[in-house]
């Protein structure tokens, strides 16, 4: 970290700073030149509030050079992360799957149906909502813990590990079967949520808030890091902008920033970022091409009556011929 010193700055002052920052660890390296002066920091600056030392009266501007993310930084963790869920299936690191399904589980039927189908088309996880996170309260809110009874119902007949998402810190005890947790763009930023699942060993899929930032967005899987636990998946899942053709915009130059400055793998949703089932095949292979980890893609047995996100879900023909156009164009991804 820099700090720039103000011109003239009181020299009493400026000694208060630097036995204060030395009592934190820091080391510090004072440069001074004829109009300015610069306090180099050496040492983990993470934790330090970078807004309490611009707000200094000898302070014109303070700079970070390095990430405030540590466990989450490539700088301190070259190699990529492989996520491995359960042994079988692998995110990260070269390795590359489908998670597809339902928004939501509505019947036994459909999610041993959709299930069933996905894996024939290729996909390695099964996705489907059980606690709903709906911008209305009249909307359907998920079947809950049958929800879940289902999902595990469709892992029984197919073998395929499940996704599905936590709305609430106090139901972690209803995930313990479940075998990749998903946190929801809406709570991405839920501090409490994200120190619970850092506390066990199980992977977390980590969806981007509606209008968060790459740095935001890592700083919440330090947050589940910071706990102990490094199986992080992120998923970018389009972000809020002033365009209303889509539901969202996906910003699909999230997969390779965040491949420079994170070790974890990247996935992206292409349901979610565009709202439209006609939109998903185009998004599923450029996100494909541009070198995510995975997709995850909403699949219905039927549509336009889906209890949530009808619109955006694709009929399990329609997935069929995705997964074989994003298994096709996988070999040209970059890197
Ligand atoms: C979902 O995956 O069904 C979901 C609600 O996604 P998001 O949190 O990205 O809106
Ligand atoms: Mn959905």
């Amino acid at each position: 970290m820099i700090i720039l010193l103000k011109n003239q700055a009181d020299q009493k002052q400026v000694d208060n700073l630097s036995s204060w920052l030395k009592s934190m660890g820091f080391d510090i390296h004072m440069s001074v030149g004829a109009s300015q002066t610069i306090m180099g920091l050496i040492g983990d600056t993470s934790r330090l509030d970078i807004d309490v030392i611009k707000s200094l009266e000898i302070v014109e501007n303070v700079q970070r050079v390095q990430e405030p993310y540590k466990n989450a930084n490539r700088k301190f963790h070259a190699q990529d992360t492989v996520v491995s869920v359960n042994d079988e299936v692998k995110i990260g690191g070269g390795h590359f799957e489908i998670i597809a399904g339902p928004c939501s589980v509505e019947t036994e039927e459909q999610i041993v149906y959709v299930a069933q189908r996905v894996k024939a088309a290729g996909a390695k996880l099964l996705r489907g909502g059980a606690f709903k996170p709906r911008t209305s309260p009249y909307a359907f809110q998920g079947l809950h813990e049958e929800g879940i009874r289902l999902l595990l119902l469709a892992k029984k007949e197919t073998g395929l590990p499940i996704v599905t998402e936590i709305m609430d810190v106090n139901h972690l005890p209803l995930f313990e079967d479940v075998d990749v947790i998903q946190v929801g763009a809406r709570n991405m930023q839920n501090f409490e949520l994200l120190k619970e699942l850092g506390q066990i060993r199980k992977p977390i899929l980590l969806k981007r808030g509606l209008a968060n930032t790459i740095q935001e967005w890592l700083m919440s899987a330090e947050y589940i890091m910071a706990g102990g636990n490094e199986q992080v998946i992120l998923c970018e899942r389009g972000i809020r902008t002033f365009e209303t053709a889509t539901r969202n915009t996906l910003d699909l130059a999230a997969v390779p920033v965040l491949r420079r400055l994170t070790h974890l793998p990247v996935i992206v949703d292409p349901s979610h970022a565009t709202g439209y089932a006609h939109l998903v095949k185009p998004m599923a292979l450029a996100a494909t091409v541009a070198g995510a980890d995975g997709l995850m893609i909403e699949v219905h047995n039927d549509p336009p009556h889906a209890l949530s996100d009808g619109a955006q879900s694709l009929t399990p023909d329609a997935f069929d011929d995705v997964a074989k156009s994003v298994f096709a164009v996988r070999p040209y991804a970059c890197r």
